[in-house]
């Protein structure tokens, strides 16, 4: 279970990270002349973090959000290989703390030391989502398959029918071009029994596509709501809708906010998403666009855990989230047109 912050406590992390912060020359400059945030009205008075600070300031462009040297340090990348590619610094530390937020996420939506996982994630390019596919499925004990999503689609398909997984993590593209396959070569994964799926949303055609070619006993999944500079910033559990999520509170603080009348949203009212992740010291992520709008439903979920419901409404800019990257949305929309022709070809085959 995930732990639970009130408000007071919430605030007094929050306020912690603020003076860790200020420790980094950027942070500095940006909250002088601001005083410590003792209340939310002081908090929400600091200036949100814009992704072009992000970009010019962080390492090794600058050393100026670092509140330590850079050593001990993994780095990852947000950035698509082309277009804006921004780097992401966690000491080891806190890599592991983002990975034990990721395993208790999938644990809860169910996957144990009995499964067996294809880590069908990207490799490669400085990107987290296959290295962190590695640390949870070692963190929950489960069996884990390495297979990465680099090798051809053919090659991913003969390692999964050789090995029958019952869980596969991946991007929702590919689990398209795996049930494309399987659906020719006329392969079945009876023991399949979980698709997690991350990085981009996943429409009901697809869904309804992907259980036609991989299973029909298959439950779909979205994996989690993360990025590389926060990490996990929503779960599922069993009672959420596809596109809700619990927000851990006790790992990051996320404020919906009216950014055009400069107040927070009501609950139930859409604001754009703020983010500042309550663990992360080494390069403080405070008050950050992340780029997403959403909504907390102040509902209630029917499962019990008191962490608040965010259900998510899609972009507040102009690209999406592929694969742990940011590719441009044309680039995406040729992906969609590629993958809409080949489902088109094949009703039409059907049909036939
Ligand atoms: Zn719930």
């Amino acid at each position: 279970m995930f732990e639970c912050l009130d408000d007071d406590r919430r605030l007094e992390y929050a306020r912690a990270l603020w003076r860790t912060a200020r420790a980094a020359p950027f942070y500095g400059r940006k909250y002088d002349g601001c005083p410590e945030p003792r209340d939310w009205s002081a908090w929400r008075a600091l200036p949100p973090l814009t992704r072009q600070e992000l970009y010019d300031n962080a390492w090794p462009r600058s050393g100026e959000m670092l509140t330590q040297p850079p050593e001990g340090m993994i780095v990852t990348s947000t950035g698509g290989t082309t277009g804006m590619a921004r780097y992401t610094v966690l000491t080891h530390g806190e890599w592991d703390r983002f990975c034990d937020e990721q395993a208790r996420a999938l644990r809860l939506i169910g996957v144990g030391p009995s499964d067996r996982v294809a880590n069908l994630l990207v490799a490669g390019s400085l990107w987290p989502s296959f290295l962190g596919g590695h640390e949870i499925i070692k963190r929950i004990g489960a069996l884990h398959l390495p297979i990465s999503a680099n090798i051809p689609v053919e090659t991913v398909l003969r390692f999964c029918r050789e090995f029958q997984p019952t869980v596969m993590m991946s991007l929702p593209t590919l689990f398209i071009f795996l049930a494309d396959l399987a659906l020719k070569d006329g392969i079945t994964f009876p023991e399949l029994r979980l698709i997690g799926y991350a990085g981009e949303h996943m429409s009901p055609a697809v869904r309804d596509h992907v259980r036609r070619g991989l299973g029909d006993q298959v439950k779909i999944h979205a994996l989690a709501y993360t990025s590389a500079d926060a990490g996990l910033m929503g779960y599922q559990c069993t009672r959420c809708a596809p596109n809700e999520y619990h927000v851990p509170t006790a790992f990051q603080l996320i404020e919906t906010m009216d950014m055009e009348r400069d107040r927070p949203a009501e609950p139930g009212e859409t604001g754009e998403l703020l983010v500042t992740n309550l663990a992360r010291r080494s390069q403080p992520i405070i008050r950050y666009r992340i780029g997403d709008r959403g909504c907390f439903t102040g509902a209630p979920c029917p499962c019990g855990d008191p962490n608040p419901l965010l259900g998510l409404a899609g972009r507040a800019g102009d690209d999406f989230k592929l694969g742990g990257a940011y590719i441009s949305m044309g680039t995406v929309e040729q992906w969609r047109e590629l993958v809409a022709a080949r489902l088109l070809d094949e009703s039409v085959t059907e049909a036939a």
